[in-house]
This record gives structure tokens, sequence and C-alpha cells, in this order.
């Protein structure tokens, strides 16, 4: 099972595929307009949600810490995971040219604090089984279901943050979130991130069981107090045929130019507002 594992198509020829992410998918299901200013038109960031550089200043911070145990089996010290995270932080933010829009009672200060302690408190509880690998990039086929069989041209790509396998090579993928609240269970029960990961393990063979892959999402609380919660869940092979099912869909729907506007929560720190009301 490993050498499946180390046996990755390189980075840049997966990227030269045609392919679809999850984030993809994810933004259109959101708002068509915004993937289209997004993934079409190249339309140009008017703004940045602050959400983003918090995001990826976390991920890469956990990142460091995966590799470092994975390369030597160490844990590394509470401060480099920290300044790795500052780093990150401070030149997404500081050089920023773009205005970055946040959460009424929100600061940058307050963010960049918050941050430092939910490292420190991601640092102390979290505890990896064995790590199989870090950032494994993946791509898959995806079935065409409209046009009778044999698979889209067009492959699903991505990465996994985080591979674990126990003593019996049974695999599980971590993810890592940071949200304002709780995972609810109508969000895990349906969440498409982890149908996907599904999905994906499956179709590399890499599965816990034959058509499902165990998923743990490892949520840090952005909470007044914050916190650090797991939740695992699992998918069946139903809940992946009705992921292929949407996939082709939406496909379809990018491939016919729909993209109306779904206005509501999402245009709150939407980086194409004044493009939108054009
Ligand atoms: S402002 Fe709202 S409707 Fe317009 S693109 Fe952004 S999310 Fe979509």
């Amino acid at each position: 099972m490993e050498t499946n594992l180390a046996r990755l198509e390189p980075v840049e020829d997966i990227r030269a595929q045609l392919h679809f992410s999850y984030s993809q998918l994810s933004t259109y299901l959101i708002c068509p307009m915004k993937y289209g200013h997004s993934y079409v038109w190249g339309t140009p960031w008017e703004s940045k949600p602050v959400a983003l550089p918090f995001g990826k200043a976390v991920h890469k911070s956990a990142e460091a810490f995966y590799r470092a145990l994975l390369n030597t089996g160490e844990i590394i010290p509470v401060d480099q995971v920290i300044e790795t995270f500052t780093a990150v932080f401070d030149k997404e933010t500081k050089n920023s040219e773009l205005r970055l829009t946040m959460k009424e009672g929100e600061t940058v200060g307050s963010l960049r604090d918050q941050g430092i302690e939910l490292l420190r408190l991601f640092h102390t509880e979290i505890r990896p089984q064995r790590i199989a690998a870090v950032e494994f990039p993946f791509s898959v086929t995806i079935p065409d279901v409209l046009n009778g069989g044999g698979d889209l041209p067009i492959r699903l790509i991505g990465y996994l943050d985080l591979v674990e396998r126990d003593l019996q090579n049974t695999y599980l993928v971590g993810e890592l979130k940071t949200s304002n609240q709780k995972f609810s269970s109508v969000r895990l029960e349906h969440d498409l991130q982890a149908t996907t990961y599904s999905y994906v393990m499956s179709r590399l063979k890499l599965a816990t069981t034959k058509n499902s892959c165990l998923i743990r999402y490892d949520v840090l609380l952005k909470t007044k107090k914050i916190g650090f919660e797991h939740y695992f869940v699992t998918r069946s092979e139903a809940d992946h045929q009705r992921l292929i099912h949407l996939i082709n869909h939406v496909l379809r729907a990018i491939e016919l130019k729909v993209f109306y506007r779904n206005s509501d929560w999402q245009c709150g720190d939407c980086q194409f507002k004044k493009a939108c009301l054009e």
C-alpha cells in the first residue's frame, strides 16, 4: 500500500491535464457568477477576505508539523509552528495590495493573536497515527454519466492534507479546518469535501474498505473560548455516485456558460462585488 502512495504522478503532469477540483466545485455551488469571475473571465480581485491568508498560514504551519513528523519522527517545538504561522500571515497581510475584508469586530492583530493561540492548542493536542503522506497530490478519473459511459476527458485533481495509516495499513484522510462554529450533524452527513476525498481514495484503491474511506475533520474552533474538535465520517458508494452525478451536471452547466448570481451570505466578503453589479 505504501508503494501506491509513493508512486505519484509529478505535480506538473497533474496540473497539465484538463482538470476540475473540489474547490472549483464548491465555488460553483456557492455562486455560479463567482465561479465565472474566478475561473472563466479572470476578473481581477477587488479585495481579499482575510480568512484566506489566515487559513493559508494555519495550513502551512500544520504542514510543517506533519512533514517533520513524517521525515524525522520528531515533534517540532511549538515556537517553530508559530513562527511559520506568523511569517506566512504577516507576509500575506502586510504586502497585500488589496483591501482586506473581515468580519465586524475582527482586526488583523486580533486574528494573528487568535491564530497563535489556536496553533498552541493544535500542537498540544494533535497526535496523528503513522503518517503515510503530507500534501498528497491526486488525479482521478470521473465517469461520464450523461453521455452513456466511459470517463470524462477532465480529471478530478487536488491535494490531501494528511494521510494516516495504522499498523494494519488502514488509511484515513485528515483534513484540518478552522471554523467559527462546531460542525453540525447535517454538515457532517453531507459535506462534499469528505465525499470527494472518500471517492478519491477509493479510486486510488487506498480506501479504508473497498468502497469507502474514513475521513477525520480536525476543526480548530475560532470561538470566544477556542477549541479543537475531531469528527469522523464515512461515505458509501451511493454517496460517491451522487458526487459523480453532481460533478457531471456542474461541468455541463459550465460548458453551457450558466453563470447566474446567487446573492446571499456569500456576497459579504466576495472579491467581485463591483464586477458582479455590472
Ligand atoms: S457578489 Fe454575491 S452574487 Fe455576486 S459574484 Fe459575489 S457571491 Fe456571487
